[in-house]
C-alpha cells in the first residue's frame, strides 16, 4: 500500500472508500469525514540499541522519556498520536516481515512501516546528538527535502532554541534512511549533545525533558498554523 498522507487528495478518495464511513459536516465537507490523521512519535532506538551514551546515560531512554512526555502534551491538548515504542525495547523485535539479517535495518523498516500503515500527518523522531567537540552544544532538527518538513523543522528549531539559548538552522537529513524513506513530512529532532555537560544537565534531568517535549509541542503547534 501506498504511504498515506492525508493532505493528497488521491490518497483521501482511496482511503473513504476503503473505510466507507462518510460523515458530511457544514463547512468543509472533508472535515469529518475520514479519521483523523495523527502525529508519529519515534523515541528513537531501544532494546540492545541504546544510541549514544555517556557513562550509563543512554540515549534511548532520554528519547523514551521525551516521547512519553511529548505524547500527553499532545493528547491533552486534543492531538491524535501514537508513540511507537513504550518500553525498552528494538522495534526490529516485532518485525516478522522483514527477512533481513540486519536487526538495525528491521528496525528502521519497522519505523516506516508503521508510518505508513498509519494515517500519519507528521512523524517526529526523536534523537540525542553526540559531539567530539564537548564544548558544541544545542538542538539540531534535520528535515526532508520537501517544504512542510522543512517548515516543520525550523518551528521546532525555533523553539528549542529559545529554550536552549542558541541558534542553530534545521538542516537536510540526507543520509537518514527514516528521512528518505516515508513520504509525509517527517523530522528528526536531536534535542541535545550527550557530550556537552550542560546539554547533558538538561536531557538527563525530568525537568529538562519536560522542557524539551513542551518545546517540541510549541514548534508542532507553531507548524499547524503556519501550513
Ligand atoms: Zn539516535
Amino acid at each position: 500500500m501506498r504511504p498515506k498522507c492525508l493532505f493528497v487528495f488521491a490518497f483521501l478518495l482511496a482511503f473513504s472508500s476503503t473505510y466507507g464511513t462518510y460523515a458530511a459536516a457544514e463547512d468543509n465537507p472533508f472535515k469529518h469525514a475520514f479519521p483523523q490523521p495523527v502525529i508519529l512519535i519515534d523515541a528513537g532506538h531501544g532494546g540492545i540499541d541504546g544510541g549514544t551514551s555517556y557513562g550509563d546515560i543512554l540515549e534511548k531512554d532520554i528519547n523514551l522519556e521525551i516521547g512519553r512526555r511529548l505524547y500527553l502534551i499532545l493528547r491533552s491538548h486534543g492531538y491524535r498520536t501514537i508513540l511507537n515504542r513504550t518500553g525498552d525495547y528494538a522495534l526490529s523485535d516485532d518485525n516478522r516481515w522483514l527477512r533481513s539479517r540486519s536487526r538495525h535495518l528491521r528496525d528502521l523498516a519497522q519505523r516506516k512501516q508503521l508510518s505508513e500503515e498509519l494515517p500519519s500527518e507528521i512523524v517526529i523522531s526523536l534523537h540525542v546528538n553526540w559531539g567530539k567537540n564537548k564544548s558544541k552544544r544545542g538542538p539540531v532538527v534535520l528535515h526532508q527535502t520537501e517544504g512542510r518538513s522543512a517548515i516543520l523543522a525550523s518551528s521546532i528549531q525555533n523553539s528549542l532554541d529559545v529554550l536552549y539559548g542558541t541558534s542553530s538552522l534545521p538542516q537536510v537529513g540526507k543520509p537518514f534512511y527514516l528521512l528518505n524513506h516515508v513520504d509525509c513530512p517527517a523530522v528528526i529532532v536531536e534535542t541535545g549533545f550527550l557530550s556537552n555537560a550542560q546539554d547533558r544537565a538538561m536531557l538527563h534531568s525530568k525537568r529538562g525533558q519536560q522542557q524539551i517535549a513542551e518545546a517540541i509541542y510549541g514548534g508542532i503547534v507553531q507548524y499547524f498554523t503556519a501550513i
